[in-house]
């Protein structure tokens, strides 16, 4: 079966700042491996939203836990910024945790001190890692671009649980991050109080350029994104194509590397409801 290969549906060439080659992260349980990642090739360009979409159990927050340094690839190299994590001893990673990664978790209770104010949780994360005071952003400008001044003096568990991720977006920004991490961020939101966390995602990556990688199975989180990649049983599935808007007359245009790869062939599509998937129709085996 010919596939289209995924580098013709590489970004363009901007600085990858984090390089996945051929990681595999097996767990062991009792005498038997679990593959929780068999071979992930990934470029993340510097700035970019990445949507990492996937079933539950894919590995998706397996990929989140080697780039924060949480966790060590089986096999393979993960690199972040020039930087081989593999190579890094246990103090350096921790202090590369510290000083490079914002985490946003599902839940509240993980991002958040509850008894502190909106600001004071802003400014503990400096409190706790000194040095690099300059490149540090005001907690009140963080909590203007989330849409929280007003609840600044507010103490966290007075919040909405929207207010509260957006909160934790603004922690997870007050060190300076290379790489902000966002695991199923809205999953317990409704769509409103999501749309409000998306939208504080965007802000901090446009006004900071800050990288962002956020693992959802909500399709319409995802759709926020500046690009999606899909993952299942462990592998990357496709890398996400940019496509244009559907123009007026419903046409939508592929780009020209997917034209030349398609070529004349004969193709059939599958609709579901959150793709459109073309492919040749003699890889199918139908007539
Ligand atoms: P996702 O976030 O996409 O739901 P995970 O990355 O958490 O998936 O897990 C991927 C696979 O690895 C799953 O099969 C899961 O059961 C397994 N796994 C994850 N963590 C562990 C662990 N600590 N021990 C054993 N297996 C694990
Ligand atoms: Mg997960």
């Amino acid at each position: 079966m010919t596939m289209v290969s995924p580098e013709l549906f590489a970004p363009e060439a901007r600085r990858a700042l984090v390089r996945l080659r051929h990681v595999y992260r097996v767990y062991r349980v009792s005498d038997t491996g679990v593959v929780a990642l068999g071979g992930v090739d990934l470029d993340i360009p510097s700035g970019e939203f990445l949507a990492v979409v996937g079933p539950s159990g894919a590995g998706k927050s397996t990929i989140l836990n080697l780039l924060g340094g949480l966790d060590r690839a089986s096999a393979g190299t993960v690199e972040v910024d020039g930087q081989d994590l593999g190579l890094l001893d246990d103090d350096a990673l921790t202090a590369y945790r510290a000083e490079r990664i914002g985490f946003v978790w599902q839940g509240t209770a993980r991002n958040l001190v509850p008894y502190l104010s909106v600001r004071e949780n802003v400014r503990l994360p400096r409190i706790l890692h000194r040095g690099a005071a300059d490149r540090r952003r005001g907690s009140d400008e963080l909590l203007r671009l989330v849409g929280l001044s007003a609840r600044a003096n507010h103490r966290v568990g007075e919040l909405s649980g929207g207010e509260q991720q957006r909160a934790a977006i603004a922690v997870a920004l007050s060190n300076t991050p290379t790489l902000l991490l966002a695991d199923e961020p809205t999953a317990e939101l409704d769509s409103v109080s999501s749309e409000a966390v998306l939208e504080a995602f965007r802000a901090v990556n446009r006004e900071f350029g800050v990288t962002i990688v956020m693992v959802t199975h909500d399709l319409i989180a995802a759709r926020r994104a500046d690009r999606r990649i899909r993952v299942r049983d462990g592998r990357i599935l496709m890398e996400g194509v940019h496509v244009d808007p559907v123009g007026n007359d419903g046409r939508v245009r592929l780009p020209d590397d997917a034209v030349a790869a398609l070529g004349d062939a004969e193709l059939e599509a599958e609709i579901t409801p959150d793709e459109v998937r073309l492919r040749r129709r003699s890889e199918t085996g139908h007539a």
